[in-house]
């Protein structure tokens, strides 16, 4: 497998031969299946309007990479109780099918920790981080992996916890934004002080762990 750049979570298709993007599928929010890899699931704003005994049954069988991006997401005007059956049922399904998950998470990470340390799962990568060098310690002796994007930028102690990562738990991702994921990776590159291309062996050896 080449080695390329490595944009873990996006909603955009790529068609820079330079990067690997895994671009992500919403049941109720997307109409066609993305090219592979993708990951798939029930986000969690759309967890009351979604048909969901349909689209957890396609997750059972849906040629997806990783099952995403779900989660939990307490500033949002959704019932909690159901986000967290809707998560469960999808974590589930993770497990089951031994794929990786991509995690949404807004200040519910008193429910969400609990909820993926009582399963054994591939990979967890919590996308679009931020949050305090505290919160990120705890997440790292759990064992997820962390996505950042252009938004840790706008946050200094999201920039503390970014330094503060492992090689080996680390993922940028695009998201919805609209530069690309080697303008991320070029500005994590300086922010810590690593080169480029090291950088790259970095996360695409991350990326092969849980994904390949
Ligand atoms: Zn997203």
């Amino acid at each position: 497998m080449k080695q390329r750049f490595i944009d873990i979570h996006t909603h955009k298709s790529n068609s820079d031969p330079e990067v690997l993007s895994l671009h992500s599928f919403a049941f109720g929010r997307d109409d066609a299946l993305p090219a592979a890899p993708f990951s798939a699931g029930i986000h969690p704003w759309d967890a009351e309007r979604v048909d969901r005994p349909t689209a957890l049954r396609f997750l059972q069988d849906i040629p997806a990479d990783a099952i995403g991006e779900i989660g939990l997401d307490y500033v949002r005007a959704v019932d909690r109780t159901l986000q967290r059956q809707v998560l469960k049922a999808q974590l589930l399904i993770a497990q089951q099918r031994k794929l990786p998950v991509i995690i949404h998470c807004v200040k519910a990470y008193q429910d969400m920790l609990p909820l993926l340390k009582s399963l054994p799962l591939r990979g967890v990568v919590l996308h679009g981080y931020i949050g305090s060098p505290q919160q990120t310690q705890a997440l790292i002796e759990a064992g997820f992996y962390i996505s950042f994007g252009y938004t840790a930028f706008r946050s200094p102690k999201t920039m503390e916890s970014l330094r503060l990562m492992p090689s080996d738990r680390l993922f940028l991702e695009t998201d919805t934004a609209l530069l690309s994921i080697k303008e991320v990776y070029n500005m994590v590159s300086q922010a810590l002080k690593l080169e480029l291309e090291s950088l790259q062996t970095i996360i695409f050896n991350n990326y092969k762990r849980i994904f390949v």
